[in-house]
């Protein structure tokens, strides 16, 4: 599979430093589901690079980028953040950026080219004032990567007057045994429409739209076939996220459900294994 050339070059931007020097220990390679509240923002470490896939939510009373990514990102022993991955542009997803943008440098954003001119993304790119060469517009079938690990992006064949939902960047991320898919909020049409499109096989699956029975079908559980689904809703929202539905589906199918509403972070590191929980 070829890559978009605008994003192989990310690596050659991460990897630059030396991060394998034998006096310096080795950079971790973790994967943390960030209790951002009603929103989604999921950290990933590898050979010295950061990538954030979505940034969190933020409204006129709360920035989750200012008050928990960037705080969090610090005691992490973060300085910058590689590429942050916008999957669409609802401001759960991408409202956070503003205010981790004023809090750590980000080198660059991605975003599904079908939000390319989408008045959100226009008055979001404004605010964090990004140079233009540093917004990748992805399309179906590029890739992103990143020293061992590898960020394979499916996209929906998204019709304008659909939900932003339904235009959700699809992501398969894969690292030594690791691995890990990612679907937005797309529902659970779209959703079956990706799912046969490609080998999502992975161990863990972040729910669809935060846990509504509208996502996360049977369709792509049975293609991701995960030992764990990772539900990122905030505490008492006003949705009822997670729905019930969804819990069932996931008990039903023997999968282990972690709620960022009630455990927290969630991170797992990288072992011989896999992704294995912190
Ligand atoms: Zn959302």
């Amino acid at each position: 599979m070829s890559g978009n050339p605008k994003l192989a070059g990310i690596c050659a931007v991460s990897l630059s430093g030396g991060y394998f020097a034998s006096t310096v220990q080795a950079p971790p390679t973790d994967l943390t589901f960030l209790a951002v509240g009603q929103g989604d923002c999921t950290v990933f470490r590898h050979a010295g690079a950061t990538v954030l896939i979505d940034a969190g939510p933020a409204t006129p009373r709360f920035d989750a980028g200012d008050r928990i990514i960037a705080p969090t990102l610090r005691k992490m022993g973060v300085k910058h953040v590689d590429i942050v991955l916008l999957t669409h542009p609802d401001a759960d997803h991408v409202g956070g950026l503003v205010g981790l943008a004023k809090r750590k440098r980000v080198g660059k954003v991605a975003l599904p080219l079908h939000f390319k001119g989408h008045p959100q993304v226009a008055t979001l790119l404004a605010k964090i004032r990004l140079l233009e060469k540093d917004v990748l517009w992805v399309s179906d079938r590029d890739e992103l990567k990143i020293g061992a690990a590898t960020l394979n992006i499916r996209m929906p064949k998204y019709i304008e007057t659909e939900s932003d939902n339904e235009g959700s960047m699809f992501v398969k991320l894969r690292v030594g045994n690791g691995s890990a898919v990612f679907t937005g909020d797309a529902s659970v049409h779209t959703e079956a429409r990706v799912s046969g499109r490609y080998e999502w096989r992975a161990q863990l699956l972040k729910a669809g739209h935060h846990g509504s029975r509208t996502s996360t079908g049977d369709a792509m559980l049975s293609a991701v076939s995960p030992e764990a689904v990772i539900i990122s809703c905030g505490r008492n929202n006003s949705y009822g996220h997670p729905h019930q539905e969804v819990l069932d589906r996931l008990g039903q199918s023997g999968v282990k459900a972690l709620r960022t509403d009630r455990e927290g972070h969630i991170r797992f590191k990288l072992t011989r294994r896999g992704f294995e929980r912190d």
